[in-house]
């Protein structure tokens, strides 16, 4: 065993000249933070350029579970993240960074059109989930649920792990992962849609609903209902929520119950 106090004071060491050697640089694209430059400098990607998050992740009060052998929730969590993932790929409106977290996944989009993006990649899994991820592993008592959340701040983040060694983390000290976690969290303070109650919605913050405000086009109405049925006249795609009060967050949030529609994805999609 070697000398544990020297090696505890190399640490303290290394620690106060990392601290020393701390700064912050700005990020232009969410790219960067595969990059090996920044893997052992105390350097973090920041600055004001925003990024749009989705966050979504298995909605555990449903208690299902706790009921499941582990080889069920594997499958579970295979068929779930697994098709986050894919369509977070997705090659026209995929993210730009993706990572697993716990029992979801989010994507990190940047650019003029990452709002609409991120909410064509939940609208895409929310329609999979409700068409077939739900059924197969619900029963009559439980039924699988999920929840989203899409969210537009800064970002402050940083590659932590040592050169060649494989397991690196990405540590986000800014809110924008967070934020987007929190928000999807809402979605049980919502009440059910009495037409469609399986319905799940998709929360989604100011920030990104004012980027739906200045480009109505992307998707400020809609023509479907709950199950993707395409309606007689567009309507409005976000009821808003303004009981609401969050530090960070602001005072409201939208939300949509939406599902693809031919229509919809025909015209929303092909302006990516
Ligand atoms: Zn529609």
């Amino acid at each position: 065993m070697a000398d544990i106090d020297s090696y505890i004071e190399d640490l303290k060491k290394k620690s106060e000249e990392r601290f020393e050697q701390f700064k912050i640089v700005d990020i232009s694209s969410i790219k960067e933070i595969s990059n090996d430059a920044y893997l052992e400098k105390p350097t973090w990607l920041g600055g004001d350029k925003k990024f749009v998050c989705l966050f979504i992740d298995l909605d555990k009060s449903s208690k299902i579970s706790f009921k499941k052998h582990p080889k069920t929730m594997a499958k579970i969590y295979d068929y779930f993240t697994q098709n986050i993932v894919d369509i977070l790929n997705h090659p026209t409106f995929g993210a730009d960074y993706i990572d697993i977290k716990g029992d979801g996944a989010f994507g990190i989009f940047e650019g003029d059109k990452a709002s609409y993006k991120a909410l064509y990649c939940a609208i895409t899994f929310k329609t999979l989930f409700e068409q077939s991820i739900r059924d197969k592993f619900s029963d009559e008592e439980d039924q699988l649920s999920c929840k989203f959340g899409i969210h537009k701040d800064k970002l402050l983040v940083r590659k932590i792990g040592k050169r060649g060694h494989g397991n690196y983390n990405e540590v986000w000290a800014g809110r924008l992962v967070n934020n987007a976690a929190k928000l999807a969290n809402q979605a049980k303070d919502i009440p059910q849609d009495i037409a469609y109650p399986l319905s799940l919605p998709i929360l989604i913050s100011e920030q990104v609903h004012s980027d739906f405000e200045k480009n109505k086009e992307f998707g400020f109405y809609h023509c479907c209902t709950g199950n993707g049925q395409p309606l007689p006249n567009q309507i409005e795609m976000f009821k808003e929520v303004n009981d609401f009060s969050d530090e960070t967050l602001g005072d409201k949030f939208y939300y949509t119950r939406v599902i693809w529609c031919k229509n919809c994805a025909d015209n929303y999609i092909n302006l990516i």
